[in-house]
Order: structure tokens, then C-alpha cells, then sequence
């Protein structure tokens, strides 16, 4: 049975995301940059939460978790590697590790690189995967704490999901990354359609996320650099996918 995903907008530009197994009841947030919204929209669902679920330590996704957890008395999940500076958690997190949720579970993936204990969560029966601030909408995070090599391992990780994954991210940046993704590649076809896409959605007023794996690598430079095609739009046709990466993402922060 599928889950019920709810993506809400928090701050200026953060998602958190709700999911709900029918089946049991079972209710998760994923990442709270403000407790208000969640609220409101539990409220609205009538779905009490049993479980708050942190991919990486920054406020502006653990802002609101000890308000959220006073009103509803939720287990707080995260990673084991950075329980000194996240809020308490009842359960610490590493590499392999399962969360159960429901009638299903979540693998726990460690994608350092955006902070050092970040982590993301795959619903392989659901086919969803929260990545936070590590693989994002046609880009990933800056890279404040890891190494180019490291976010690369990470990304790697994250696409050998399989294609029809959906990417849950943490922030309406797509618009934003496409125009970047277009000055590396403005032959490609793929960023064109998808701009185009995003711009709409976000005429409507609707979030450009969660987007599927499968157009992440069409479109995501960062997931393309280790494409032939790519190396030879940033000549650099010799080198590695992870140089190809670390060359992206330093233009991508002067972009
Ligand atoms: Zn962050
Ligand atoms: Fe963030």
C-alpha cells in the first residue's frame, strides 16, 4: 500500500514532509523547520504523529522539533554522528540502519558532504527518498562541511535508487538550479522541458518537488558529471567523474 506524502512549505523556502501509512495510521514528518505548519496541517488530517525524522543538524531544518515534540509526544530520529548537536534523539542513526514506519521501513544512507552527518531516508516499498540538503532538485548542497568527494560518494549512492524514486528535497531551489544546469549544458533538451515545467508549477503556486530520480539524471549536473557529454561541456574530458563534480559545484557557488 502506498504512503500518503504531504509536502508543506515552512520558512521562505524549506519543505518538511508528512507521510501516513493508511494501513496503520503511522505518521512521519521529515525535517522541521518550524513546528506552526505541521501543526496545522496534522490537525487538518486528523493524523496524530508517531514519528519526526532529521536529515542534517541546520536550523533551518530542526527549528521547530522541540515544539513538535512537546505538543505531540513524537519519537525523533537522526543521525548517531551528530547527536552532539542535534535536538535529543530516542534513536541514533547510521549507514544500513532501518526505521520502522507503519507496515514499512526506511533505510538510513549516510550522505556526507552538504554537513558531515547528513542522512537520508529510502522508502524502497514506497518509493520515496528524503535527501534533505544532499541530492536536491536539479542541484545538492553546498558543500559547508565534506569534500567534493565526498557529496559525489553520496550522490552515487543516491542514484543507484531506481529511477522512478521520488526525490524528496528541502527547499524550493529548482527554478534557481535549472538556470545553472542551462549555462553548463544549453544544448540539453531535458533542462529546456523542465524549466519550463518548474515555471509553471510555481506560477500556480505549487512546489516543484518531490521530482523522480530518473529526471534528476537527465537534468541534475551534478549527478551528470561523470557523463561523457558533461565532461566535454566543461572540458574536462579526461578527468573523473568526482573532479567533474567538484569543478560544478565551485562554479555553481559563484553562479
Ligand atoms: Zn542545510
Ligand atoms: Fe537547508
Amino acid at each position: 500500500m502506498p504512503l500518503e506524502l504531504v509536502t508543506l512549505p515552512c520558512l521562505a523556502d524549506n519543505y518538511a514532509y508528512l507521510i501516513h501509512d493508511p494501513a496503520t495510521g503511522a505518521t512521519g514528518v521529515v525535517d522541521v523547520p518550524e513546528a506552526a505548519p505541521i501543526l496545522a496541517e496534522l490537525a487538518r488530517r486528523e493524523w496524530v504523529l508517531s514519528d519526526i525524522l532529521l536529515t542534517h543538524h541546520h536550523d533551518d531544518h530542526i527549528g521547530g522539533v522541540a515544539a513538535l515534540r512537546a505538543a505531540t509526544g513524537a519519537r525523533v530520529w537522526g543521525a548517531a554522528a551528530d547527536r552532539h548537536r542535534l535536538p535529543p534523539l530516542d534513536k541514533a542513526l547510521g549507514e544500513g540502519d532501518a526505521v520502522p514506519f507503519g507496515s514499512q521501513s526506511a533505510a538510513v544512507l549516510e550522505v556526507p558532504g552538504h554537513t558531515i552527518g547528513h542522512i537520508a531516508f529510502v522508502f524502497a516499498e514506497a518509493g520515496l527518498a528524503f535527501t534533505g540538503d544532499s541530492l536536491m532538485a536539479a542541484g545538492c548542497g553546498r558543500l559547508f562541511e565534506g569534500s567534493p568527494e565526498q557529496m559525489w560518494a553520496s550522490l552515487q549512492k543516491l542514484a543507484a535508487l531506481p529511477d522512478a524514486t521520488r526525490i524528496c528535497s528541502g527547499h524550493e531551489y529548482t527554478a534557481a538550479n535549472l538556470r545553472f544546469a542551462a549555462a553548463v549544458e544549453p544544448a540539453n533538451p531535458a533542462i529546456a522541458a523542465r524549466t519550463l515545467r518548474v515555471m509553471k508549477a510555481r506560477g500556480e503556486g505549487r512546489p516543484s518537488v518531490p521530482s523522480r530520480l530518473s529526471g534528476e539524471r537527465a537534468t541534475n549536473p551534478f549527478l551528470r558529471a561523470n557523463l561523457p557529454e558533461m565532461k566535454a561541456a566543461v572540458g574536462m574530458s579526461g578527468a573523473s567523474g568526482a573532479e567533474v563534480f567538484a569543478a560544478l559545484r565551485a562554479q555553481k557557488d559563484r553562479f
